[in-house]
C-alpha cells in the first residue's frame, strides 16, 4: 500500500506488462468469428479458380461473332450446355456455341460469353444478334485472388468479410486467439440481485452486470459470480471457487480505506497483489496482480458504479485486448469543442462523462450532471469520455478537449 498516486499510464503499463496474449490455437471459422488472427494467411488457391462464365448465355469464339448485328445475326449450332457444378463438356471447336450458366466453368477454345439478351435463346441452333468485346463476360482464373497472395495479415480480427475469404479458399478452421474467460465478483453485504426485494439500506448490484455486458463487448467470455458479501472469509471461497475457469479475475467494491474492504483484507496478505491509488477521477482506488497456483491476473476495480466502469475502461478493456491479440489496447481518441465548463481536480486526471453532438460540423461534447461516480443514470446517458489533464482544474466552454467515444469499434 502506497499513498502516492501512480500515473494512469503506469498503472496500465504494470498490468500490460504481466499479461501475455493466450496462445492461439486452430479454430473452425464460425469460432473464429470475431477474433484476431495469429497467423498470415496466404491463398493456397486462385479465386476464381477457372475461367468461368459471369452471365447466363453461350460461350463462343469471339472471332466467330465479332460481325454479329441485328441486321445480320450470326447463326451458331448449340453443341452443348455447361451448368455450374456440372462440366462434362471440357472442350469446343470453333464455328459452334455452347450454352453456358453464371459460374459455370468455360469450355477450352472458348474465349468470350455472349448473353441470352443477345440472342434467341435458341437450342439446337443459336441467333445471335450482338457481339461481346474479347473475352467479355468471362471472369478468368485469379483474376480477384491469386495463389501465394496475403489474405489475412497476423492481428487482423476476423469479421464476415474475412471469414468469407477464408472459406472461398477453402480454409475450415485459422488459428486464433481465444476468448479470455473473465470471472465477474461484485463485493458488499448491502448489494441484492435484481429482481429480489430491495431493504432501506441496499442496492441492487449494477457493477456485475455493467461489468460483465463490458467484458463481453471487449470480446471476452463473462461469467457474472454476482455478489460476495464483506467477509474475507466468503470472498476467498468465492474466488478459489472461480479460479479454475478464470483467465482474469475482476472485482468491484471494497478495495478503498472503509472498514469493510474485504478485497483488500482478503489479498493483501498475499502479497501478490497490488493495493495504492491512482492519478485519476473517479477510480482512484485500484488493484492489481496474481492469484492462485497458475498466477490468474485479478484486477480490483472500485464499487462507485461509475469509476468501475471507467476502470474497466482503462485497465480491463486494454488487458482483454492484449489477452485476445488485439491492438491497440487503448480507445483511439478525438478532440472536440467543449460546450460547458469543466472543473476537474488537480493532480488527478478526469474522465468527465459527456454527450457527442456536432456543431458547426465540428464534433463537440457537452458534460453530464454534476460528474458524481454514483451516478449511472448519467453515465448511461453519456456516449464519451472527456480527458481532463491532471494539471488542469477548469477547462472554459470553448475549449478543445480530448475524448474517447465510448460505442465506436476500434
Ligand atoms: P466500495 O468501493 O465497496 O466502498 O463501494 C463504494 C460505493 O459503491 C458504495 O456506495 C457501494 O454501495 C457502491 N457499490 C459497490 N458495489 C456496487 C455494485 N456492485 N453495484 C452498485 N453499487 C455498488
Ligand atoms: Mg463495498
Amino acid at each position: 500500500m502506497t499513498d502516492e498516486l501512480v500515473s494512469v499510464e503506469d498503472h496500465r503499463d504494470r498490468i500490460l506488462s504481466s499479461i501475455d496474449p493466450l496462445p492461439a490455437f486452430d479454430q473452425p471459422l464460425m469460432e473464429a468469428f470475431g477474433l484476431a488472427a495469429a497467423e498470415d494467411v496466404y491463398a493456397s488457391v486462385a479465386l476464381p479458380g477457372f475461367d468461368n462464365s459471369a452471365m447466363d448465355g453461350y460461350a463462343v469464339v469471339h472471332a466467330d461473332v465479332a460481325s454479329a448485328t441485328e441486321e445480320n445475326p450470326v447463326h451458331l449450332p448449340v453443341v452443348g450446355e455447361i451448368g455450374a457444378g456440372q462440366a462434362s463438356l471440357l472442350a469446343m471447336s470453333p464455328g459452334t456455341a455452347v450454352k453456358i450458366m453464371t459460374g459455370a466453368p468455360l469450355p477450352a477454345g472458348a474465349d468470350s460469353v455472349v448473353p441470352y439478351e443477345w440472342t434467341d435463346r435458341g437450342v439446337a441452333n443459336v441467333v445471335i444478334t450482338s457481339s461481346p468485346e474479347p473475352g467479355q463476360h468471362v471472369r478468368p482464373r485469379g483474376e480477384d485472388v491469386a495463389e501465394g497472395d496475403l489474405l489475412v495479415q497476423e492481428g487482423t480480427v476476423l469479421g464476415p468479410r474475412q471469414i468469407g475469404l477464408l472459406a472461398a479458399v477453402g480454409r475450415p478452421s485459422v488459428r486464433s486467439r481465444p476468448r479470455p474467460r473473465v470471472v465477474i465478483l461484485s463485493t458488499g453485504s448491502e448489494l441484492r440481485e435484481p429482481g429480489t426485494p430491495l431493504g432501506h439500506d441496499a442496492v441492487y448490484d449494477g457493477n456485475s452486470f455493467l461489468l460483465a455486458a463490458a467484458a463481453r463487448q471487449a470480446g471476452a467470455i463473462a461469467y457474472r459470480v454476482g455478489i460476495v458479501p464483506d467477509e474475507p472469509r466468503a470472498f476467498t471461497d468465492a474466488l478459489n471457487d472461480q479460479l479454475v475457469r478464470a483467465d482474469m479475475v475482476l472485482t468491484s467494491g471494497g478495495v478503498s480505506m472503509g472498514d469493510y474492504d474485504v478485497v483488500k483484507e482478503a489479498l493483501a496478505p498475499l502479497g501478490t497483489v497490488w493495493f495504492g491509488a491512482v492519478a485519476m477521477q473517479p477510480g482512484k482506488p485500484q488493484g492489481f496482480g496474481t492469484i492462485g497456483e497458475d498466477r490468474v491476473p485479478i484486477i480490483t476495480l472500485p464499487g462507485n458504479p461509475v469509476s468501475s466502469y471507467i476502470s474497466f475502461e482503462q485497465f480491463v478493456l486494454p488487458a482483454i485486448r492484449r489477452m485476445m491479440g488485439r491492438t491497440p489496447y487503448t480507445r483511439p481518441s478525438a478532440d472536440a469543442l467543449l460546450i460547458d465548463g469543466l472543473r476537474s481536480p488537480e493532480g488527478r486526471r478526469q474522465f468527465a462523462r459527456g454527450i457527442l453532438s456536432v456543431v458547426d460540423g465540428r464534433l463537440a461534447v457537452t458534460p453530464v450532471g454534476p460528474q458524481g461516480s454514483h451516478m449511472i443514470g448519467d453515465l448511461a446517458e453519456s456516449d464519451a469520455l472527456i480527458v481532463v489533464p491532471e494539471k488542469v482544474t477548469w477547462v472554459e466552454a470553448g475549449e478543445t478537449v480530448t475524448v474517447l467515444p465510448l460505442d465506436e469499434e476500434f
